[in-house]
């Protein structure tokens, strides 16, 4: 069975077009104060987090989870539902920086590629086989001459 984020209006999976677009499945925490912030934050009605639901790391601020209750990103922030009282703003900054992370990708890969393509030297084997041209046959005919 495919993964899925749990996230109001989230469609994200955990597949490899997920992977790819650098998105994160998190399991939710074990630890209980925690894990019932994030209940809440799901905000869905008679929900309850099981073993096998995953959060997508789209709804940390910096896509990714922290252990630092301190920390922006301890609990998920960006949810679709929100985005009524809130304006697009969010959903163009989350598409610019998916847009960005697809870029950088795209740079990484094509550098890798670069770097591979300008290290690999083509090895130029010079064939140092010298000729050696015997004259016997020549002597042989002159032995036979005299
Ligand atoms: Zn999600």
């Amino acid at each position: 069975m495919v993964k899925s984020c749990c996230a109001y209006l989230c469609h994200s999976k955990a597949k490899e077009t997920a992977r790819n677009a650098g998105i994160s499945f998190f399991r939710f925490p074990k630890d209980k104060r925690k894990r019932s912030l994030w209940t809440k934050v799901i905000n869905r009605a008679d929900w309850e987090p099981n073993d096998s639901v995953r959060i997508c790391s789209l709804h940390f601020v910096d896509e990714w989870k922290s252990d630092a209750p301190e920390d922006v990103n301890y609990v998920p922030t960006i949810f679709n539902y929100k985005e009524k009282t809130l304006s697009t703003k969010q959903k163009d900054l989350l598409a610019q920086k998916q847009l960005q992370r697809c870029i950088d990708q795209t740079n990484r890969e094509s550098a890798i590629l670069a770097h591979s393509c300008f290290t690999a030297e083509v090895e130029i084997s010079v064939d140092h086989n010298d000729m050696d041209v015997e004259d016997d046959t020549e002597k042989g005919v002159d032995s036979h001459s005299h």
